[in-house]
């Protein structure tokens, strides 16, 4: 199933090979754009459907994301299992100080956020999905924010597992596909030694 899944995603174009510069500033011969998938209804249904299932047993009563990509995730999601589907956000940057708006750490309040009258009845049971799990921040930060508003989160979803399966967040776990994802700090990065040509994602 993981190896339909991960050539589905070469097909649209999400899984790619080369040499990428990575936002921590380590190097892989890997790169996932989550949006080349998203962009395609039919295997986004696809995809989803392999996190619906696995969940449907659990009695799922809502689904939940954070932004931009989780938006899509939880839509389809719920579509499937026939719930509500919402998202968490982060705070608009016009109500942070200048100095805290950019960059400004998860974790320090300005997180993902239940906004635009979004509601979860005390209880409710609530499946929390992502499209790619690279720190699994933005996903604890969903998780925080439905126990606040009173619901219970009862799993998590994902698109792709880009930790290797390493990320723990004490509730049950699906990934679609798990990725072993590798990533070189430059001077020791093989690519770099054979001159392969870096792009900058
Ligand atoms: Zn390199």
């Amino acid at each position: 199933m993981s190896q339909e899944t991960e050539s589905l995603l070469r097909q649209v174009g999400a899984i790619l090979d080369g040499h990428f510069l990575l936002a921590s500033g380590r190097h892989s011969p890997l790169y996932v754009e989550k949006f080349r998938l998203l962009e395609q209804p039919p295997q986004t249904e696809e995809l989803c459907r392999r996190i619906a299932d696995h969940f449907r047993p659990q009695s799922v009563q809502l689904v939940a994301a954070p932004t931009t990509g989780g938006i899509i995730l939880s839509y389809e999601v719920a579509r499937q299992l026939g719930v509500r589907g919402i998202f968490a956000e982060k705070e608009p940057a016009l109500s942070r100080s200048p100095e805290r708006s950019e960059g400004a750490a998860k974790g320090e309040g300005e997180g993902f956020r239940l906004r635009r009258g979004f509601r979860v009845a005390p209880g409710e049971r609530t499946l929390v999905v992502d499209d790619v799990l690279t720190t699994g921040g933005s996903i604890r930060e969903v998780i925080e924010a439905v126990r606040a508003a009173g619901g219970q989160p009862i799993g998590v979803g994902v698109l792709v597992d880009r930790t290797s399966g390493r990320t723990d967040f004490g509730l049950p776990f699906f990934s679609c596909l798990t990725l072993d994802f590798p990533a070189y700090d430059p001077a020791d990065c093989p690519l770099c030694a054979r001159q392969v040509s870096l792009t900058v994602t």
